[in-house]
């Protein structure tokens, strides 16, 4: 196993952050740690990069204790931090260098050009860190996580504050680098999941709440549920929505736009349109609602 976690709490003064969590990882797995804020995500992955002892239970990294082996486990594990700190004020290869001394690599130069081919950083290579984009610099956080070839890597929200672009190139970067390495990356976006990672694990104020395939736990998580929001050109009852086929719910929100809750299989967008040109109403905007998260735990939960 590539990372195994056996019954692990963390307290924080009389805060639980995690509660006896336990689960396994296997090498090559691209793992999604999904939860919302606060859930216990970045805790568990400071636990696994040896930075923060767990209270209570065990942590090892290709059989190394994170608590007695801190160095070798460190060796086996790359790290990108929650925010990606770095010192602003260096230049991309600089800092390369800097960390490169850090795990001791020899030939550094050759393992520094080796990183910004991998991580695309090409045309960026000359720069200050603090004149690069969000993007750049995750893809110099990435080459920093991966320098020293470990075996592991812990990315802790990768993509978050990222634009739609970026977004779309570091999700590439990271399913390219999971072909080779077991990743367990954290996020609260479910689509980043199931974009990224063959296997869910969810968290969900410092418990599991599931784990399996992404797959699977779409499954689970999915209802019939949908919310659609729709504005109509005039003033509607909501009795006149209730009696739509499939509309449970009906909320007025503002002017003529209403959020309706669907629990029919057949896309309510359908029902609505049709109902509409029936009662000679034009429809101005219709928009379904992705399956928020909030949903999926709630059911996960209930
Ligand atoms: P996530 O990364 O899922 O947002 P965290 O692991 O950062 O969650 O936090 C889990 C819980 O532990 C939260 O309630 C948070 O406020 C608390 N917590 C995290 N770090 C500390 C700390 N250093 N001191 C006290 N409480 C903390
Ligand atoms: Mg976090």
């Amino acid at each position: 196993m590539s990372i195994e976690i056996k019954n692990v709490s963390k307290l924080y003064g009389k805060q639980t952050a995690l509660n006896d969590v336990s689960f396994s990882i296997a090498g090559g797995e691209v793992v999604g740690f999904l939860g919302p804020n606060g859930a216990g995500k970045s805790t568990m992955m400071k636990i696994i990069t040896s930075f923060i002892p767990p209270t209570e239970g065990q942590a090892t990294v290709c059989g190394f204790d994170v608590s007695t082996d801190p160095i070798e486990v460190r060796k086996k594990v790359g790290y990108l931090p929650e925010h990606n700190p770095l010192y602003l004020d260096m230049y991309v290869k600089e800092f390369l260098h800097f960390v490169a001394g850090v795990h001791k690599i020899p030939n550094p130069a050759q393992k520094i050009e080796e990183m910004i081919e991998k991580v695309g950083l090409g045309r960026e290579q000359h720069k200050l860190l603090g004149a690069l984009s969000k993007g750049y610099r995750q893809r110099v956080g990435l080459a920093q996580a991966m320098i020293h070839d470990p075996e592991v890597l812990i990315l802790d929200e990768p993509t978050s504050g990222l634009d739609p672009n970026q977004l779309v190139e570091i999700r590439e970067l990271i399913r390219t680098i999971g072909k080779e390495k077991t990743v367990m990356l954290s996020t609260h976006i479910m689509q980043e999941v199931e974009a990224i990672c063959s296997r869910v694990i969810i968290v969900n104020q410092g418990n599991i709440v599931a784990d399996g395939p992404t797959s699977e736990i779409r499954n689970l998580a999915s209802t019939n549920q949908q919310l659609v929001e729709v504005e109509f050109d005039g003033p509607v009852e909501a009795a006149e929505l209730l009696a739509i086929e499939g509309i449970e719910d009906a909320k007025h929100i503002g002017n003529n736009t209403w959020r309706l809750r669907s629990v029919s299989e057949i896309d309510p967008r359908k029902t609505i349109s049709a109902w509409a040109v029936e009662q000679d109403r034009l429809v101005l905007t219709l928009k379904r609602e992705e399956q928020r998260l909030e949903d999926v735990f709630h059911t996960l939960t209930k």
